[in-house]
């Protein structure tokens, strides 16, 4: 904001304010005054002017009615009244003292240079009224001749019979009165001047006064402005601008401690905000993203501080899907597939709304999460729930049937009975071998089986596995070794490790042809030792060569079922051998054969050693 310029500033009003009334006093009291003194003057001048007249009519009204004979040898009555006249002091030389007769005939003047005015009559109507109406007559006018003003006083001469004799006309000019009040104005004057300049002074000293803690209040207010609550500003007095001083720097106060909390809420909420696992992104009632988190940018692969002002369905890549944002806020949540050719990318969103004290939407929150591992999960424990359920009931309905055929009367026909029994007892076992291999896979779960590992060569232990089931191998089908000689020694769980062997011997002997060939392989590297077992079956589709380790997974169903598998087999087998801290895979060539490989690490130097 800029400085408050000087002319615009409330020290000049204060200054003005104070001049015009200051003016206003002094033009009121002065007009006042100088009518006042005029008027005093003016009347004081007339009266002594009165009073000279008064004394003048006595004189010449004595004159008038003193007795003259013919023979008198004395002064004449004009010369009387000349002298009379004369005699006048009159220090202001503008005056002017005539004796009229009443037949207006000037008889006497006190302006020598006028006398041979002497004699002749005058035609002033002042004095034609004066003795019209035998009274006293008095006016004040502006004389061109002299450019001045002059009062003139006229008063009748009554003899003692009480006849008007004559008038005196005696005319002053008022200027020294005026000159006097014009005096006195100047002086009044000059006295204002020097009023409105000091009050002018004083105005600036008192407009500072006020000005300065506003002055003060507006640079403070201007920092707290910019978030700086530090200072304070002075307080000068106890009157308003004082207590407006306190009140703003309690505010001051107010505002710092409310700027710390929201602060540190910020700060707060920002810390929460970047180090939560989950993505968080805010926006305003349009949609239009105004916060976006660390981890929300992660999750959906933009950067949240680019994506500021976009909207938030196209983010979400959900234009077109959803039109409203308030329907998404129905929906709660939604699982967004963001995934492409390659990678499942699954994204939980859940939709909330923030809404003002009037409850009007101002935005939207969403929180999404990662959810492509809980839905995989997810999908897994309802497959697996299915497949339970699917090979539990197919032994039973097979087992059902049997029964009820047993039951219906094939009980007592000796050729059907036992077979169909025996199909029953098969398919009880099957059940009790799947319902096994699920407790075992449960236990390997939740890490309730233990391993009893010992010190083992597995050259020799291979050997005596291969030897128990070429016993029992059918003539057809041949069993190859390839084991080096000498020891190679691993830590292991014997039974397990049998389980293993036993599930893949089995396996390649219960998809091998007649004629075929197992080739029982051992091979021995730096840090482990490399196991395959090979077939020359059918073969597994290159495609299914990792689903065969899962559980329930069967690359030809009806036929495996047949020969009584479970599924579950090389699963169990997969977490044995890693459970060894082995790797297990699959190779396969289709109508040729299949190569089951897995290794185990060898016991280290140092291990043996121990021993
Ligand atoms: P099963 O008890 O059904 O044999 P497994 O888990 O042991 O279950 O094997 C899973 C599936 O892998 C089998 O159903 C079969 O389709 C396939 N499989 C396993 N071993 C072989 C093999 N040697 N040759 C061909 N297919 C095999």
């Amino acid at each position: 904001m800029n400085k408050v310029g000087f002319f615009r500033s409330i020290q000049l009003k204060f200054i003005i304010i104070y001049i015009l009334l200051l003016l206003l006093a002094v033009q009121v009291i002065g007009s006042f005054f100088t009518q006042r003194l005029e008027e005093d003057l003016l009347d004081s001048f007339k009266s002594s002017i009165s009073e000279r007249v008064e004394l003048l009519s006595y004189n010449l009204e004595q004159a008038f009615d003193r007795e003259r004979s013919e023979e008198d040898e004395g002064p004449t009555l004009q010369d009387e009244i000349q002298q009379i006249v004369q005699d006048i002091n009159t220090d202001n030389i503008a005056t002017t003292v005539n004796v009229i007769d009443n037949q207006r005939r000037i008889i006497g003047t006190n302006k020598l240079n006028q006398e041979e005015e002497l004699g002749k009559r005058t035609s002033m109507p002042i004095v034609q009224q004066a003795l019209f109406f035998e009274t006293s007559q008095k006016e004040d006018f502006w004389e061109a001749e002299s450019e001045s003003r002059v009062y003139v006083h006229v008063e009748p001469l009554i003899d003692s019979d009480g006849i008007t004799v004559g008038v005196i006309y005696f005319q002053s000019s008022l200027d020294e009165v005026y000159g006097q009040v014009e005096d006195i104005n100047s002086i009044f004057l000059q006295g204002s001047l020097l009023a409105i300049s000091i009050s002018a002074i004083v105005g600036i000293l008192v407009a500072r006064t006020i000005t300065k803690p506003i002055m003060e209040m507006r640079e403070q207010a201007l920092i707290m402005a910019n978030g700086d609550f530090t200072q304070k500003v002075n307080v000068y007095g106890k009157d308003e601008i004082g207590q407006l001083a306190e009140t703003f720097n309690d505010l001051n106060s107010r505002l710092k401690h409310s700027y710390a909390t929201i602060e540190e809420e910020r700060r707060k909420l920002s810390s929460v905000l970047s180090n939560m696992s989950d993505g968080v992104i805010a926006t305003d009632n349009n949609g239009s993203i105004t916060l976006m988190n660390e981890a929300a940018g992660r999750l959906i692969g933009e950067n949240p501080e680019e994506v500021i002002g976009d909207y938030l369905l196209d983010i979400l890549q959900l234009e077109g899907k959803v039109i409203d944002l308030t329907e998404l806020q129905d929906s709660g949540s939604m699982i967004i597939d963001f995934s492409d050719d390659d990678t499942p990318f699954l994204i939980r969103s859940n939709f909330s709304t923030v809404s003002d004290d009037e409850d009007e939407i101002t935005g939207f929150i969403t929180v999404i999460s990662d959810v492509t591992e809980q839905e995989k999960v997810e999908q897994e424990r309802r497959d697996f729930v299915s497949n339970v359920s699917h090979e539990l009931r197919t032994p039973l309905t097979t087992m059902k049937s049997y029964i009820e055929a047993l039951t219906d009367g094939a009980w007592e026909d000796k050729e059907i009975a036992p077979k169909f029994l025996h199909v029953a007892q098969n398919e009880t076992d099957r059940m009790i071998r799947m319902v096994n291999d699920l407790l075992q896979l449960s236990k390997m779960d939740s890490d309730e089986l233990p391993l009893h590992k010992e010190r083992t060569d597995f050259v020799e232990y291979f050997h005596q596995v291969i030897d128990r089931f070429e016993m029992n191998t059918p003539e057809e089908i041949t069993l190859i070794r390839e084991i080096p000689k000498g020891q190679s020694l691993v830590w292991m769980d014997k039974d397990k490790m049998t389980q293993v062997l036993d599930n893949i011997i089995s396996n390649a002997i219960k998809y091998s042809p007649e004629g075929g060939e197992i080739r029982m392989k051992l091979d021995i590297k730096r840090h482990y030792l490399l196991v395959s077992i090979e077939d020359q079956g059918m073969g597994i589709p290159y495609d299914k060569l990792e689903k065969v380790f899962e559980r329930f997974y069967r690359a030809d169903k009806a036929r495996t079922r047949k020969l009584g598998g479970t599924g579950l087999g090389l699963a169990i087998t997969k977490e044995l051998v890693e459970a060894h801290h082995g790797k297990i895979w699959a190779k396969s060539k289709e109508g040729k054969g299949t190569t089951i490989l897995f290794t185990l690490p060898l016991m280290s130097k140092k291990r043996r050693d121990m021993r």
